[in-house]
């Protein structure tokens, strides 16, 4: 049974980059019909906060990334690494080092001089036949991992493809601190040989870490997991994505009006293709998911892309679906109400919105009063055409069955009667009423008004 896992440090934001290595694990799961798991690495204690995870499980349940396990933490699985460290000392593969601080700097900056790749030259490592330095009095050691001397660690990766790293490369790695507390690199191993985790799908960043990973799993006894190394997210002008230069919070999308599965197809696009399908639904993307096809080189984010995507989603969504969405949009700009007719005017205006923000700006007209701009009443609004808007008016009035049709021909028996063409007339009616002479076609504009409120519009020129 596939089990993937999405293992985020919560330091407090989540950009896209952050989230789209949660994305192709939790895929994958659903994909081969396995368990998603959610750990938070949570051991930076200066830097790790319950605000932060609350913005990780946030960002996740907006996606509906829903893990079948989880969260675990870290911090209270302290007592098992400590477990496992005592399992592996007492086997033989930990000793403690006793080298301090100044021994360290000053055997680094001599491979500096030398040009040599700084590591720890093994001095504490114990081997047959050697002998140890004295162990200096009132020192804590650390305890370190004997790395294997000889031989090289290979793994197969799902995007980087065979990767041989040399053992005499990699030192002996701290695996425990002075004061007994585990290492970023201990901690995720235990984890996710006790977490059965069978594919590590994960940033590229982590790449160096793996072959370390891997000979502290065989030392434990167990054979690694698959891994998958995704290259990095870039932002628009080619960068790494951080919030320092500028990336969005995750969440800010939703605020923004994008929807939850164009956001999954868009950033399930950021690095992994299905042929030449461009738009494709959640469902879609969960049944064709699949290692084989993530891509080898970084991605770019293109906001302008996104848009598009998320046009297209919303043009497909069912009304009844977008219509709560807009009107949480409505409720964020003070509309506390809105009724049955929501879903017919999502279905008419969502052909020129990109958001359900964009959405909710025309639907506002409909629960609101709308402000026409000065300069669309100076141009459109003239007095010229005010009478033929006073007999629009009357006729409006005298409609009793308040429909697009009974709309029309109002409109078209005043044109006739002002000698008027359709422009003429539409364009100043929509600044009245929807405060824009762009607007779709004006008899179904005005059809999903009120009667009563189109003819207040009206009366107001
Ligand atoms: N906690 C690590 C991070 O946020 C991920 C570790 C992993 O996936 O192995 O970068």
């Amino acid at each position: 049974r596939v089990r993937t896992r999405f293992a985020p440090s919560p330091t407090g934001f989540i950009h896209l980059g952050n989230i789209r290595s949660a994305l192709y694990p939790w895929a994958f799961a659903r994909a081969k019909g396995g368990d998603f798991v959610l750990r938070i690495e949570d051991t930076d204690l200066e830097r790790s906060t319950q605000a932060a995870v609350d913005v990780i499980l946030e960002s996740m349940d907006w996606l509906g990334m829903k893990p079948d396990e989880g969260p675990y933490y870290q911090m209270q699985r302290m007592d098992r690494y400590k477990e496992v460290l005592a399992r592996l000392q007492a086997a033989g593969h930990v000793y403690p080092c006793y080298m301090s601080k100044q021994e360290l700097d000053a055997l680094r900056a001599r491979q500096e001089a030398a040009r040599e790749k700084p590591r720890y030259d093994g001095t504490w490592r114990p081997e047959p036949g050697k002998t140890l330095p004295p162990v200096p009095e009132g020192v804590q050691p650390v305890l370190r991992f004997k790395n294997p001397k000889d031989g090289v660690v290979a793994w197969d990766d799902k995007v980087k493809g065979r990767i041989e790293i040399s053992n005499a490369e990699l030192d002996d790695l701290v695996i425990a601190r002075p004061d007994g507390t585990p290492t970023y690199n201990f901690c995720v191993v235990v984890d996710d040989m006790d977490m059965g985790i069978t594919h590590v799908i994960r940033g590229d960043d982590h790449v160096n870490n793996t072959p370390r990973q891997i000979n502290i799993f065989r030392a434990l006894g167990h054979e690694p997991p698959v891994y998958a190394h995704l290259p990095t997210v870039l932002n628009e002008q080619g960068e790494k994505m951080s919030k320092r230069n500028g990336a969005k919070a995750v969440t800010q999308y939703r605020d923004e009006g994008y929807l939850a599965d164009a956001m999954i197809n868009y950033l399930a696009r950021l690095g992994w293709s299905h042929g030449d399908d461009e738009i494709f639904s959640r469902e879609q993307f969960l049944a064709w998911f699949d290692l084989d096809h993530l891509g080898k080189s970084a991605a770019q984010f293109d906001e302008a892309k996104l848009r598009w995507v998320n046009a297209q989603h919303i043009k497909a969504m069912p009304d009844a679906e977008l219509a709560p969405l807009v009107a949480g949009q409505l409720q964020k700009r003070g509309i506390a109400q809105t009724d049955e007719r929501l879903p017919a005017i999502c279905a008419l205006f969502k052909d020129r919105c990109e958001t359900t923000v964009a959405l909710a700006g025309w639907a506002r007209a409909y629960y609101a009063d709308v402000q026409p701009p000065q300069q669309e009443l100076d141009q459109f609004v003239t007095d010229a055409i005010r009478p033929a808007i006073a007999s629009l008016h009357d006729r409006l009035k005298a409609v009793s069955e308040w429909n697009a049709a009974a709309i029309s021909a109002a409109v078209k028996q005043t044109l006739a009667e002002h000698g008027l063409k359709m422009p003429q007339l539409a364009m100043p009616v929509r600044v009245l009423v929807m405060g824009t002479h762009q607007t779709p076609s004006l008899d179904a504009v005005l059809a999903l008004h009120h009667q009563q409120k189109v003819l207040d519009c009206l009366r107001k020129a």
